[in-house]
């Protein structure tokens, strides 16, 4: 069994899929790894922390010839495989909505394509879910990146020279991204509202010690879908939520949006005339920028100004803390390899549960139901 780590090729993509960490695991397990040279050096990984960890490190051609399987970060380009073994395994953020032709070509090669953000969301896989791990530090980063672009400090200050105010800032959308903005947001010292259409959120929010901002008395607001994800809401509750946000966001200083619904393009949540409401100098941080964007004139990798907001529009913020998540997308995917490793035939063996869930591509087809539907 032999498990192949490529340097991802993905302009601006600094993250790596395994760490000297997870090549000891995986070498304990019983597999041989190859790792791509240089394919660690944007995340602060040296070749030689590689070798010392068992990897044999080499050219990519070297690292692929005779692969079972091929880890990465993003979807490897399917014409920069040669060597891998038919049928191997490629295992890594596929993409799949966003990246249709490549898992087409995925298939026509006889690769089996697995789609780690397409992980159920049950408690077993808990530990292998990329989504949660690079969402939680893409939370963290908005915040810092908000305090980078804004002009004034966070926290309230007394000082002989007299008071600085704190920062108001209003998180949207409170899945794992959001709970981690309000926490940061918090620590620096700011006062700290939020909002989500899921009313389990509520609670969350407040625990955290911020305040929640909800829409009240409109039928159907319970906005909780399948596997904890919302849904799309009523144009009654839209309107409602308009109202209240316009309100609200004329007296904030940072805005971080991070609302998205799966296999939907992401929600609208200001527009530019709630935008010129907003004093100059406050900051939005739109993560949804990739998905279509939850602000209206945001671009996704610029910061750009309206009316005198800045708007920032990071792309791939989890590779802008390229250390810390290349560790835990590397132990998701040890999480899950090593969940499934069947002793005697050395390899990973999947269940129907999660290989149904995750597996784009079989036997030269396309095989997932949420691609054929
Ligand atoms: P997400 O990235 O899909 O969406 C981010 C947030 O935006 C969600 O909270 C969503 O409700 C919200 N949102 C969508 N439309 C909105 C709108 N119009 N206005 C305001 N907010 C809007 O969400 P996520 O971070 O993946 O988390 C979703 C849920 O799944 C959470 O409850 C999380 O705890 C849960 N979860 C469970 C597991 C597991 O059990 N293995 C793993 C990860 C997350």
């Amino acid at each position: 069994m032999k498990i192949a780590v490529v340097k991802e090729q993905a302009a601006g993509e600094k993250r790596v899929a395994a760490t000297p960490e997870t090549v000891k695991k995986f070498k304990a397990l019983g597999a041989d790894v190859a790792v791509e040279a240089g394919a660690g050096l944007t995340a602060s990984i040296a070749d030689a922390d590689y070798a010392a960890a068992g990897a044999a490190v080499g050219t990519r051609a070297a690292t692929l010839a005779g692969a079972d399987i091929v880890l990465g970060i993003q979807g490897p380009a399917p014409d920069s495989l040669g060597g891998v073994k038919p049928g191997a395994w490629i295992v890594a953020g596929l993409n799949p909505f966003g990246e249709r032709a490549r898992v087409d070509a995925y298939a026509a090669a006889g690769h089996e394509a697995l789609a780690m953000e397409f992980m159920p969301r049950i408690t077993r896989a808990q530990s292998m879910d990329i989504l949660s791990s690079q969402s939680n530090l893409s939370g963290y980063k908005a915040v810092l990146d908000a305090a980078a672009e804004y002009g004034k400090a966070f926290p309230m200050m007394m000082t002989a020279a007299g008071t600085v105010s704190a920062a108001k800032a209003f998180i949207m959308g409170v899945g794992v991204a959001g709970l981690q903005a309000i926490a940061t947001a918090r620590r620096l010292g700011a006062q700290v509202s939020a909002t989500d259409v899921r009313a389990a959120t509520k609670e969350q929010i407040e625990s955290l010690g911020a305040k929640a901002i909800f829409v009240e008395k409109v039928a159907g607001i319970e906005g909780e879908g399948t596997g904890g994800y919302a849904t799309e809401m009523s144009d009654e509750y839209k309107a409602a939520q308009a109202e209240l946000v316009s309100a609200h966001i004329a007296k904030q200083d940072i805005v971080i949006t991070t609302a998205l619904i799966p296999g939907r393009p992401a929600p609208r949540l200001i527009t530019d005339a709630q935008i010129a409401t907003m004093k100059p100098g406050s900051v939005i941080v739109d993560l949804a920028v990739e998905q279509g964007g939850n602000v209206e004139g945001a671009v996704a990798g610029e910061v750009v100004e309206r009316h005198g907001v800045k708007i920032v529009g990071h792309r791939n913020v989890p590779s802008r803390l390229a250390t810390d998540a290349s560790a835990l997308f590397s132990r998701n995917l040890f999480n899950f390899l090593s969940a499934f490793w069947d002793k005697e035939k050395n390899a990973p063996v999947l269940d129907e549960e999660i290989g149904n869930a995750i597996r784009l591509t079989q036997g030269g087809k396309v095989v997932n139901e949420r691609l054929l539907g």
